[in-house]
């Protein structure tokens, strides 16, 4: 277990000699190093499992202290920091050459964000480097929402976890980069293409997966929660599979005949962002009640629906 607290100086102190502290941020907890200190970053990738493909987000607290590490930011992206930071948007910008290629897995763009917490705020106001921070969970599990699930994963490889409490957003970020100029969704999350439309009008979305992603959110097989989950009507799966030690992740209903143990229900009201903060906790909560399978159905692809939509298409990826 690793020491768990909301000690700032503590944190700062341990990210400043090179050692990886868990944060807290809206969206989920980040394993976080000094995102100007190499040997640090190549820490995060070890203690992850991450593939040295896969390029991390560098957090910071204001848009001066990026700009000191970014170049040639498109006016689209200057609009949407301005809407929405801090917040659950990544913008991918060119980079300046005192960020590592670690950080960026070779890449000449870097991925930044000001998260929105102030717990985190207030550690990164204090220190003067940006911290490097994927989400803190092994490579390719569901990721983290708070600082226990932090330390189930990861408790002996993180020097200091920050208990912020549960995410309020519970997905990660929206990813937006430029390529040619074009303003373009890697990775839906936190934030709603919708939300971003309104500040610069209509948006790509590449944020289906292929072979070569340039976001691993982008992978076809990711957020597993180590069970077979099935997505569908879910009358007519329970019908199916009569028999079967399943257990039910529903958006909205809740099915009296299914054991109370196995029966989740991720918003009772039908609230989009009521289900993203429980999304994560439950696929975790049914990897330890350990159904045979989880059947489960897709949202409203509007608003937070397609985040959700999208992590549960990967966790049932086989
Ligand atoms: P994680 O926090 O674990 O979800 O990982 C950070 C996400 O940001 C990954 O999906 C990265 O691929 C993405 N990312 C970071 N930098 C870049 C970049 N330069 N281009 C595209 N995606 C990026
Ligand atoms: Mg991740």
């Amino acid at each position: 277990m690793a020491e768990t607290g909301v000690n700032i100086e503590k944190a700062k102190a341990t990210l400043e000699t090179g050692g990886l502290v868990a944060i807290p941020t809206e969206t989920v907890y980040g394993l976080a190093a000094n995102g100007f200190n190499a040997t640090a970053v190549s820490n995060i990738f070890k203690a992850k499992n991450r593939p040295s493909f896969d390029p991390l987000i560098l957090h910071s607290n204001s848009i001066e202290k990026i700009k000191s590490f970014t170049k040639d930011i498109p006016e689209a992206a200057l609009a949407l920091a301005e809407a929405f930071w801090p917040g659950s948007l990544t913008l991918v910008l060119p980079k300046q050459d005192m960020v590592p290629p670690i950080v960026t897995s070779g890449l000449d763009t870097v991925g930044v964000r000001i998260p929105k917490h102030p717990l985190t705020l207030q550690l990164l106001e204090s220190i003067p480097f940006p911290l490097a921070a994927p989400s803190a969970n092994p490579f390719g599990y569901v990721s983290p929402t708070t600082a226990v699930h932090v330390n189930n994963n990861l408790g002996t490889k993180v020097d200091y976890i920050l208990d912020g409490g549960a995410c309020e957003v519970g997905v990660e970020s929206t990813i937006v980069g430029f390529p040619n100029g074009v303003p373009t969704i890697f990775r839906k999350g936190g934030l709603a293409i919708e939300e971003i439309e309104k500040i610069i009008g209509k948006v790509e979305v590449q944020a289906t997966s292929s072979s070569k992603p340039s976001a691993p959110g982008m992978l076809e097989k990711h957020y597993s929660p180590g069970i077979k989950l099935e997505i569908g009507n879910i009358p007519e799966l329970m019908k199916a599979h009569q028999g079967k030690n399943f257990a039910v992740l529903s958006f909205k209903d809740i099915y009296d005949e299914v054991p109370a143990p196995f029966m989740k229900v991720l918003s009772k009201s039908g609230d989009l962002t009521e289900a993203a903060r429980n999304l994560f906790a439950f696929l975790r909560y049914f990897s330890e009640v350990k159904p045979e399978i989880i059947f489960t159905e897709l949202l409203p692809e509007n608003g937070l629906g397609t985040a959700i939509n999208d992590r549960l298409k990967r966790a049932a990826a086989q």
